[in-house]
């Protein structure tokens, strides 16, 4: 039995990048960039108003006050996306509103707080400093600058940073296509009649969602009878099509528990089984290889809350790193128990918990119901408590490692 960390690595190191393709902005949420972002200009595009005011020379204001305004010819009107404008004279105004380009001879923007128009004049009640409310040309990208490295997922700003350099469309990684099999003779779908001694299958649409969350598209789940000839043909069949395959349930130990022998069979080689953590201690992981690149195997224990686990911290940083992310997590941060945990030794377990943030610290507590058969347990964590393998009580008050459940990311 390897260790979590192991488990983990070993899952990673088998995951390669997929090939890129061009999308265009529309398409592009939550994808992950193959290049980076390079500024195509200067950002700011050019000097512009950061204020609704007047552009002054900072000598015609420079001596007044509210008593005694500056008294200033208005020279004309300037709006965001007017074309260029004449130079501003000695002893004039000219009105600009936000994000006007700023005319030449303009050194300062007066907000228009500070002013009154008066019969073709403007008075000014307050100094400016040089420069003061002008948004600079490129004060936050030079033309050539790395804007974002590769491997950043596309997120609303992302995508809005592309845009304000012009870019219609970026190049991103592909997403691998899944195939769920879902194991266990036990199972009917949601929606049909259950005889008593059956149980509705919840890992589908489980793991179809969590996919979904990662903007999988390219997904089939099919549901399998714990017998080893269609188990054997829908892995075959989804070894002819998927980059990865998700088995759940039947990995255990059990003379039902098929998926390792039928994955041995058609030729996918173990990378491990059985890890030690918990929940899902029987954990399958094996490769296949298809040409250049290796198909990936995950063989998910069938309790609800162990396929999630599992996925969380095997599956999803897996996929995540054949879609091109440079950061797969685990993001661990530090958070205070609020009630005494008990675990053994040897393992690293994760509890699925409830963090809040109370007087400037984070606490954490287990969520009732921490069976791996028990979903609400997980349904109601927005964490999972990493207890380390040495670890055996923490007391209350006492520090742990948690890692936000994210869907998503
Ligand atoms: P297994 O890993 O197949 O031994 O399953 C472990 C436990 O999880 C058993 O109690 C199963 O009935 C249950 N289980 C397996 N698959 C599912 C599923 N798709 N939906 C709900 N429970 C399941
Ligand atoms: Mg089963």
């Amino acid at each position: 039995m390897i260790s979590f960390a192991e488990a983990r690595a070993l899952a990673l190191a088998h995951a390669a990048p997929l090939g890129t393709e061009e999308v265009t902005l529309a398409q592009l949420l939550g994808r992950h960039l193959a290049e980076p972002i390079v500024a195509s200009f200067d950002m700011p595009l050019f000097d512009n108003s950061a204020m609704d005011g007047y552009g002054v020379k900072t000598a015609d204001v420079a001596e007044t006050t509210e008593e005694r305004p500056a008294r200033l010819t208005l020279q004309g009107v300037v709006r965001a996306g007017d074309a260029v404008t004449p130079e501003l004279a000695a002893g004039s105004a000219v009105k600009l509103l936000t994000g006007a380009m700023i005319p030449p001879g303009v050194e300062a923007v007066v907000m228009s707080e500070f002013t009154e128009e008066r019969e073709g004049a403007v008075l000014v009640t307050s100094p400016v400093k040089p420069g003061e409310n002008i948004r600079c040309k490129g004060e936050e990208y030079h033309e050539g600058d790395i804007a974002l490295p590769a491997g950043a997922r596309a997120t609303p700003p992302v995508i809005g940073l592309l845009a304000t350099f012009g870019y219609a469309s970026a190049r991103v990684h592909g997403r691998p296509r899944v195939a769920v099999l879902v194991t266990g003779s036990e199972l009917v779908s949601p929606g049909e009649p259950r005889e008593e001694f059956q149980i509705y299958d919840s890992n589908s649409a489980a793991l179809d969602s969590a996919l979904a969350a990662l903007g999988i598209t390219g997904r089939t789940v099919t549901r399998v009878s714990d017998e080893t000839a269609p188990l054997r043909a829908a892995l075959a069949e989804a070894l002819g099509s998927a980059d990865v395959v998700l088995a759940a349930g039947g990995v255990s130990v059990g003379e039902y528990d098929l998926v390792k022998d039928v994955c041995a069979e058609l030729g996918v080689e173990t990378r491990f089984w059985q890890v030690k953590m918990k929940p899902a201690k029987p954990v399958y992981f094996g490769t296949h290889a298809q040409g250049e690149r290796e198909q990936l195997v995950f063989g998910l224990p069938g309790n609800p809350v162990a396929v999630l686990v599992a996925f969380h911290e095997f599956v999803k940083p897996a996929l995540l790193k054949m879609m091109g992310a440079a950061e797969v997590g685990p993001m661990l941060v530090p958070a205070i128990v609020y009630a005494k945990l008990k675990k053994k030794r040897g393992r690293r377990e994760f509890v699925r918990g409830l963090a809040w943030a109370e007087e400037g610290r984070l606490c954490v507590k287990a969520t009732k119901g921490q069976g791996s058969h028990m979903l609400g347990g997980m349904a109601a964590a927005n964490c999972l408590i990493h207890l380390p393998p040495e670890a055996e009580v923490v007391a209350e008050g006492e520090r742990v490692e948690i890692e936000f459940i994210s869907w998503e990311q």
